[in-house]
């Protein structure tokens, strides 16, 4: 594991990202299905970094609270794994891209039930079904984690905003009840969706999240001792780079060359192996359903620093 920082000083070459990369007018889209993230403001942008020794450098809207939505795939799969020593989880959920939408019904249907990855919706729903057996309220259960990780007290759920997509999930329903249907699914359907939505509902900023994501960057290690042992954490690296940025991943690894995974609230949390974990926001996204500003400003973070995996 390599703890130095291997990139010129962080502070002004962040200063400058933001300056780059902050929308100046208003393009993209916000999702459909989640009302209120279409009144957050185009312009926000925010970029943390955490290192491996401990520092966290950060610039622009950095300590502004964002809905984390699909990032919580990353740390509630880290969970299940801890709890898991039987591998029984890889016998519910594939570790392939899935070349379709994150929210795609079709694939499942003609695979029986068996999720192409942990990071679509369908096998976000496994996951989180696979917490429920030990915790019904998982969503509380993956807050306290982000929260000892982050070592912050700032992370909330956002029951409001959960309730709200709650009233308009009629896809990951549908999902969840075809997960059901195909004996995928030990819970009510009702309620993983419930706790799925809740736990996309959870608001962190930046320098939390680069934090919390830190152990991914260190075999494991978080902000407390071992999360992860260091295979455990090299394997979700290797499905946040084929599988993190829903079917956008091949372009993601052409331009950032970094494991990385995005959320529909314009975050997307990347990691630098042995040496950082980086949190972007932005919150207008690109027709895959990926932050426009913040794929752009990680590629040219990438080139600068020379932070790649290959
Ligand atoms: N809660 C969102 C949904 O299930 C998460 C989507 C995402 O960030 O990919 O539609």
């Amino acid at each position: 594991m390599t703890t130095a920082l291997k990139a010129p000083p962080l502070e002004p070459i962040l200063d400058d990202i933001v300056r780059s990369h902050r929308p100046q007018r208003e393009t993209g889209s916000v999702p459909a299905n989640i009302p209120f993230l279409a009144a957050v403001p185009f312009n926000r942008f925010g970029i943390a970094v955490a290192t491996a020794s401990g520092e966290v450098f950060s610039s622009g809207d950095a300590d502004v609270p964002f809905s984390i939505q699909s990032i919580s795939k990353v740390f509630t799969l880290a969970m299940a794994l801890r709890a898991d020593s039987s591998g029984a989880l890889w016998s519910r959920v594939l570790r392939e891209p899935s070349g379709t939408p994150f929210n795609s019904l079709v694939q499942l249907e003609v695979e029986h039930g068996i999720p192409r990855n942990p990071f679509i919706n369908a096998g976000a729903l496994v996951v989180t079904d696979h917490l429920m057996e030990e915790t019904p309220d998982a969503a509380t259960r993956l807050l306290r984690f982000l929260t000892a990780q982050a070592d912050s007290t700032g992370p909330f759920i956002d029951e409001a905003a959960a309730a709200s997509e709650l009233s308009s999930s009629s896809r990951n329903l549908a999902l969840a009840h075809f997960l059901k249907g195909f004996g995928n699914l030990r819970q009510a359907a009702e309620s993983v969706v419930e706790n799925y939505v809740r736990q996309c509902s959870i608001m962190m900023t930046c320098s939390e999240l680069a934090k919390a994501g830190l152990f991914l960057a260190r075999d494991g290690q978080g902000a407390l001792g071992t999360v992860l042992t260091p295979s455990e954490a090299k394997r979700i690296g290797s499905i946040m780079l084929t599988c993190g940025m829903y079917d956008a991943a091949g372009e993601f690894a052409y331009r950032v060359g970094l494991p990385g995974k995005s959320g529909v609230g314009g975050g997307i949390l990347v990691i630098v192996p042995g040496v950082c974990a980086i949190c972007v926001w932005s919150p207008r996204l690109d027709a895959k359903g990926n932050s426009l500003a913040g794929t752009a400003a990680l590629a040219d973070l990438s080139d600068r620093t020379g932070w790649s995996v290959f």
